[in-house]
């Protein structure tokens, strides 16, 4: 499929278009070609794994182009704050990291100078920019873990302390007990003591010293 054509389809997924949307339908492209994916939606589906490294609007664009999905487990999200993604050909072992540029954002403005909206500015240079100004790659080798595979899940175990069920080998042991992540390393959400609202109070989490949000993230209101 050509670039307009992706760079449409991203667009009405993600619900707007944006400079994320070019980066990350170019990014994808040049990913996959690297890898030697040619028809990632289709034949190629289940060769394919991609890695993101930010949750931005990028990721909606390889989203859409690769097929990739966390619901699919052929997209994992790994929370650097970086643009870049790895793509894996799971058939070869290739895997490419395509990193974009930090002077692909002035080069941009170089290529249009006068553009009074900086954005726009930022998306049409980006659609005519060549691959090399935009992005960095090399290959890279990954390790997937048998339990990140695509597939029926592998296990499924009780934590000993909430009763909540934990799948795909997430549990941790800690001094002989098997609990789930939130249990053994502090959750990101704290259950609403003497909640008149609360159902199922049976099954409710117990709140203790080891479940408290560490101190520097924001609770909402
Ligand atoms: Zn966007
Ligand atoms: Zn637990």
């Amino acid at each position: 499929m050509d670039f307009e054509t992706l760079l449409n389809e991203s667009s009405k997924i993600h619900g707007h278009l944006c400079p994320g949307q070019v980066l990350g339908v170019r990014m994808s492209i040049l990913g996959l070609q690297e890898i030697g994916v040619s028809d990632p939606r289709g034949a190629d589906r289940k060769k394919l794994i991609v890695f993101v490294e930010m949750d931005r609007c990028a990721t909606d664009a390889v989203q859409s182009v690769t097929g990739c999905t966390l619901g699919h487990r052929t997209m994992k999200f790994f929370d650097y704050g970086k643009m870049a993604a790895t793509f894996f050909n799971l058939e070869s072992g290739r895997a490419v990291r395509v990193l974009a540029r930090e002077k692909s954002r002035d080069r941009a403005k170089e290529l249009l100078p006068g553009h009074a909206d900086v954005h726009k500015a930022q998306l049409e240079a980006y659609k005519v920019m060549a691959d090399e100004d935009l992005f960095d790659w090399r290959p890279v080798t990954v390790e997937l873990d048998v339990a990140d595979m695509p597939g029926r899940p592998l296990s499924r175990v009780r934590c000993d302390r909430c009763g909540e069920h934990v799948q795909d080998c997430r549990e941790v042991r800690i001094d002989g007990a098997t609990l789930c992540r939130a249990c053994a390393h502090g959750a990101y959400f704290r259950t609403i003591e003497n909640d008149p609202d609360s159902c199922h109070r049976e099954h409710r989490v117990h709140r203790d010293g080891r479940q408290q949000p560490s101190s520097h993230k924001r609770t909402l209101p």
